[in-house]
């Protein structure tokens, strides 16, 4: 009898508890190394309630952290694997602008580590900038460089063709299954409201939901989950801001000297349409966000408005479309990729910060290998949990 026709009677190596971009190339991964492998995710899959759904992301290798410029090297050739796999375009080239005031530190910083990587990168002095894209207005003392690597990746797309891949090496997925409790063991054992599942080894990837899922083993982490509006605008000449024009993404960084940035992608996935959104959002439960567009709490879109006004004359100050995501915010903005502290055969994947979707083929492959026992490609110092004081409850 084939394994997966009777989930709950087989052992499995490794169970994923959640099947966003990272639980799925975990389990992708887990399945590359013949590994017995369940993913389970609460909603009926494709959903848009976690943070990997939604046409398109921005890659990149343009980081101030030399660490996150180095795995995206892999990232890129593992992603063009998938290309290949799944027989499916999920990357398009578009290079990405970085603009800031010239001295603002991330953006110096960022430039130095794309040189120290052999990164294509290429400074815009304002002269050549308002000539090469007549249609943003920098302001003075405003630089640009582009990072050549940088694009679209097409996230919807890329979630199925993971999860397609994943299931054609064998891999299990069951969806519309919440997991509503873990019992830690040599043998773990999850529960869901259908079944009672085993395997030798956990990874839990829940997104904004990590710490629901995390409390009851005792581990309380400093995550904080941010609803995200997803804004589009409308182009005043359809097209000018368009993928085909060569516009690329761009990321503004800290906007008038605020800790605040903005991020864009050409119009592509809705014709005459360019999102335009801020790296951060509103403080929000998972099961508890979906408050009515009026609300106060909506200093984002505001924030958005005056700068779209500011920056692209080309397009109509107001959101045409705005749709929701979210974000799971550690402190420092690095991920958690570890071990429980107590239970080695549990492995963590959380606290992704808004910038995880283009690295999720190298903290796929880095769940594995921490969930597999081997040592990780990568050094994990910046992924610890142990970063984080007060991690354990007291009752552990
Ligand atoms: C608006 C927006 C723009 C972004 N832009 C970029 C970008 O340009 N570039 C980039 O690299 N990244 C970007 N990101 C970040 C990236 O999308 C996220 O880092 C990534 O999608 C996180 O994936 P995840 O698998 O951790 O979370 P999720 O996709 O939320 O997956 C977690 C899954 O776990 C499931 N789950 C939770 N609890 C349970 C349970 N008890 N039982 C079963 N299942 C459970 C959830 O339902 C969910 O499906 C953006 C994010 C947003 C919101």
């Amino acid at each position: 009898m084939a394994e997966h026709s009777n989930p709950g009677r087989t052992v499995y190596d490794t169970i994923v508890v959640g099947a966003g971009i990272q639980g799925s190339f975990t389990a992708y991964h887990l399945a590359k190394n013949g590994k017995k492998t369940l993913l389970l995710e609460q909603f009926l899959l494709p959903h848009s309630r976690g943070s990997s759904h939604g046409q398109t992301r921005i890659i990149r290798k343009a980081y101030v952290e030399d660490f996150y410029t180095k795995m995206m090297a892999e990232c890129y050739q593992l992603w063009a694997q998938l290309e290949q796999e799944s027989n499916t375009e999920l990357c398009r080239q578009t290079g990405l602008l970085l603009i800031s005031a010239e001295q603002d530190p991330d953006f110096q910083a960022t430039w130095k580590t794309l040189g120290a990587n052999q990164v294509p990168r290429e400074y815009l002095a304002p002269d050549q900038f308002r000539k090469r894209f007549p249609g943003v207005t920098l302001k003075p003392g405003e630089a640009a460089f582009n990072d050549h690597s940088g694009g679209v990746l097409y996230a919807d797309k890329a979630l199925k063709a993971v999860q397609d891949c994943f299931r054609r090496m064998g891999g299990t997925i069951r969806d519309g299954e919440k997991v509503t409790e873990i019992r830690p063991g040599e043998e773990v054992m999850v529960k869901t409201p259908s079944l009672v599942y085993r395997a030798k080894s956990l990874v839990i990837t829940a997104g904004p939901w990590a710490s629901k899922v995390l409390r009851p083993l005792g581990l309380k982490l400093p995550l904080q989950t941010l609803g995200i509006n997803v804004c589009y605008w409308k182009e005043k000449v359809p097209g000018a801001y368009g993928v085909t024009h060569k516009f690329p993404c761009f990321i503004v960084i800290n906007v008038n000297g605020s800790k605040h940035s903005v991020y864009g992608l050409p119009s592509n996935e809705y014709p005459g349409l360019i999102k335009i959104c801020c790296h951060s959002g509103n403080s929000v439960d998972p099961d508890v966000r979906d408050v009515p567009l009026q609300s106060p709490t909506l200093h984002d879109i505001q924030l958005l408005r005056d700068f779209v006004r500011t920056y692209f004359p080309g397009l109509e100050p107001e959101p045409a479309i705005v749709e929701r995501c979210m974000y799971t915010n550690t402190p420092d903005e690095n991920f958690i990729l570890d071990r429980h502290p107590h239970f080695k055969n549990i492995v963590l994947g959380a606290g992704f910060s808004g910038h995880g979707f283009k690295l999720s083929p190298v903290v796929g492959k880095l769940l594995c290998e921490l969930s597999m026992g081997k040592e990780p490609s990568y050094s994990m110092e910046p992924f610890r949990v142990a970063r984080f004081p007060n991690k354990l409850q007291a009752s552990l």
